[in-house]
C-alpha cells in the first residue's frame, strides 16, 4: 500500500507560530557574538536548566518548590516588567540559589523595534531585575532568539553575556495557520510525556535547556531531574556552568 503523498502546497503555506515565548524557530539561527553562550563544556557532568518568560506565579511556585524538594538551582530569564508585579518571589528565587537573567523589560521582537527601543528594553530591564536581586545581571536572553550584531553590541555594550540553550524542551503552545484554507489555525502542546522523552534523550554533558513554566512542564520536571541524577548529570545554574570552561 502507498503511503500517502506528503502535500507540499500545504507545508508551502504553513506558518508555525508560538503563543507562550514568540518562538518562530525552535534554535537561534546564528551563532555570532563571542559573548555568547550556546552550552558549557562536554567533559564536565554539569547541565542546566533555564526557564524563560514571566514570573507567572501559578506556575512559578510549584517549579520552585520541585526544585527546592531535589535541591536542584536553575536560572530564571524573567520579563522586568513581569518580575516588578511580584518583588517576593524574584526574592524567593534568590533566597533559595537561582540565578536571574534578562529576558527584556516588556518582551518585545527585539530584531523589528528601533535601536533606540532596543537599549531601553535591555538597559532598563537589568536595572529592574538587578534592584530586586541586589545582585548585578550577567545574562540575557532575547526574546524567541530572535538576534542580530546590533542587540548583541548592546549586550556586550552593557557587560552582559546572552545565553541561548542547546536543547529546546519545546514545552510551550504553538500554531498551525493553513491561508489556503480560510486561516484555519490548529493549537499543539506538547505532552508531559513528550517533553520528558524529548529533553531526556537529547541532554548530553554540558546542555543548557529552555523550558518555560507552563502545567505540562510542572508534571514531567520531576521525572526529568530523577533521570538526569540516575545518569550522573548535575543541574546547575548558568554561572556555575561556566566555571567549566566554556565551550
Ligand atoms: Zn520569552
Amino acid at each position: 500500500m502507498r503511503k500517502s503523498p506528503v502535500d507540499y502546497k500545504y507545508i508551502k503555506y504553513t506558518v508555525v507560530g508560538s503563543i507562550m515565548c514568540g518562538i518562530l524557530i525552535s534554535s537561534p539561527l546564528f551563532g555570532e557574538a563571542a559573548k555568547s553562550l550556546w552550552k558549557g563544556h562536554a567533559n564536565s557532568p554539569k547541565i542546566a536548566l533555564t526557564f524563560d518568560d514571566g514570573p507567572k506565579p501559578l506556575y512559578l511556585r510549584p517549579i520552585l518548590d520541585i526544585l527546592k524538594k531535589h535541591d536542584v538551582q536553575a536560572t530564571f530569564f524573567v520579563v522586568a516588567r513581569e518580575a516588578e508585579r511580584y518583588p517576593r518571589l524574584i526574592k524567593r528565587l534568590i533566597s533559595e540559589g537561582h540565578e536571574v537573567g534578562n529576558h527584556t523589560y516588556s518582551h518585545p521582537r527585539l530584531d523589528r523595534i528601533p535601536t533606540k527601543d532596543i537599549e531601553g528594553e535591555i538597559k532598563s530591564a537589568s536595572s529592574s531585575i538587578s534592584k530586586l536581586t541586589g545582585k548585578k545581571v550577567i545574562y540575557f536572553r532575547p526574546p524567541g532568539g530572535h538576534y542580530n550584531k546590533l542587540i548583541s553590541s548592546v549586550v556586550r555594550e552593557n557587560q552582559m553575556i546572552t545565553v541561548f540553550w542547546s536543547i529546546n524542551a519545546g514545552d510551550y503552545t504553538t500554531f498551525t495557520s493553513n491561508p489556503s484554507k480560510n486561516g484555519y489555525i490548529t493549537y499543539y502542546s506538547k505532552s508531559e510525556a513528550q517533553i520528558y522523552s524529548d529533553v531526556v534523550q537529547k541532554t548530553v554533558p554540558g546542555s543548557i535547556i529552555l523550558f518555560h513554566s507552563t502545567k505540562e512542564t510542572i508534571k514531567a520536571l520531576p521525572r526529568i531531574i530523577h533521570a538526569f541524577k540516575e545518569r550522573g548529570l548535575e543541574m546547575a545554574t548558568i554561572s556555575t556552568l561556566r566555571q567549566n570552561d566554556i565551550q
